[in-house]
């Protein structure tokens, strides 16, 4: 069975180009032989993300299909191929076919590499998320190491020629295929390439040329964002290979609910409990909104459950001077319990919309 690149990242066939970047990034991060992660494991991932972070790569891999090489090889003038025997492993195939062009181990990684990125969850307040703000996020990162400034050889080590590919840099190993046996040269794993290596390895990095840091950072939030909000942070992932430059950094937002506002999008709601005169004459009340105390005009005649909108005072638009409203919703609250003098101004309401009453004798209306 050919392997299945989908599962391997752990996403569904329909995933877009953004999840299949996500889904990479973590694995990555997380198999990553330089966090001790398994490097099979790790080649695994990065030869899935290699085909199906490639649009025209993912296109003929999903025509071919996971079960194996069935419905001939769309693309590339290899049609007629699916009776070939020996060749039940697609990776197999493309490897074979491209020159082993889906392994990133096989590409040349001589010079600087750039960092991996990193993602973070940061949670915030309501009130930080709507106004903007400044806030600490605390993450584990690689970062050059101090003790060999990134080269990876212990101090004052002697620089050797690489026993593992005799100084050539490279590694050939030879593989069946269609067109018989094809030789693959691929990038020592030892000297990366360059065909020496120091004698002595940085004691602090065991060579890889990176350490593990907590670092501490300042993320400037804007104001608007909302809990998936993610900020990018350029060059604040980790520290590049050989002189590469960092990788960025990916800070998801999430938000603190409130106990007094309710966030829908960019609009606030609130709802306001008004008593049967303020709904039948009308008032003009103090309401609490993000912004502070507003005044807040109830029509004549309101009906339970209808809202009143308060334009731009909810939260303001990422980027933008655009600012949501704040919306009420008013509910008339029916007394359940009533005054003497109450119970005779009601009966009075009653004679005078011509209603002739029959009252309730349930306790706690008319008692
Ligand atoms: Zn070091
Ligand atoms: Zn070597």
């Amino acid at each position: 069975m050919a392997k299945d690149y989908y599962q391997i990242l752990g996403i569904s066939k329909d995933a877009s180009v953004d999840d299949i970047k996500k889904a990479y990034r973590k694995l990555a991060m997380q198999h990553h032989p330089d966090q001790g992660g398994d490097a099979e494991k790790f080649k695994e991932i990065n030869e899935a993300y290699q085909v199906l972070g490639d649009a025209q790569k993912r296109q003929q891999y999903d025509q071919f299909g996971s079960a194996g090489p069935g419905g001939g090889f769309g693309g590339g003038g290899f049609e007629g191929f699916s009776n070939m025997g020996g060749f039940s492993d697609l990776g197999d195939i493309f490897e074979s076919f491209f020159g082993g062009g889906f392994s990133q181990q096989s590409q040349p990684q001589t010079g600087p590499v750039r960092g991996e990125d990193e993602e973070a969850v940061l949670t915030v307040d309501f009130m930080t998320a709507v106004f903007g703000g400044e806030e600490q996020v605390e993450i584990v990162l690689l970062d050059q190491c101090a003790t060999c400034k990134g080269d990876g050889a212990a101090p004052g080590a002697k620089i050797v020629t690489c026993s593992t590919c005799s100084g050539t840099g490279q590694v050939r190993r030879n593989q069946r295929s269609i067109f018989g046996n094809v030789t693959t040269a691929s990038v020592c794993h030892e000297c990366h390439g360059k065909g020496k290596i120091p004698e002595k390895y940085c004691p602090d990095c065991a060579g890889h040329g990176r350490v593990k840091k907590s670092t501490k950072l300042k993320v400037k939030i804007p104001a608007g964002i909302d809990t998936g909000t993610t900020l990018k942070l350029q060059g604040k992932g980790h520290a590049g290979l050989r002189g590469g430059p960092h990788g960025d950094l990916y800070v998801r937002m999430n938000v603190r609910a409130s106990r007094k506002f309710e966030r829908h999008g960019y609009d606030i709601h609130t709802s306001l409990d008004i008593q049967i005169p303020q709904a039948v004459l009308g008032d003009e009340v103090e309401i609490e909104t993000v912004h502070g105390v507003k005044k807040l005009v109830i029509p004549a005649g309101i009906e339970s459950g209808k809202k009143i909108r308060l334009a731009r005072s909810g939260v303001p638009k990422i980027g933008s001077s655009e600012v949501g409203d704040h919306i009420v919703t008013v509910r008339v609250l029916i007394p359940k319990k009533l005054s003497r003098k109450e119970q005779e101004l009601f009966m009075e309401l009653a004679s005078e919309a011509k209603i002739t009453l029959t009252p309730s004798k349930k306790k706690g209306l008319f008692s």
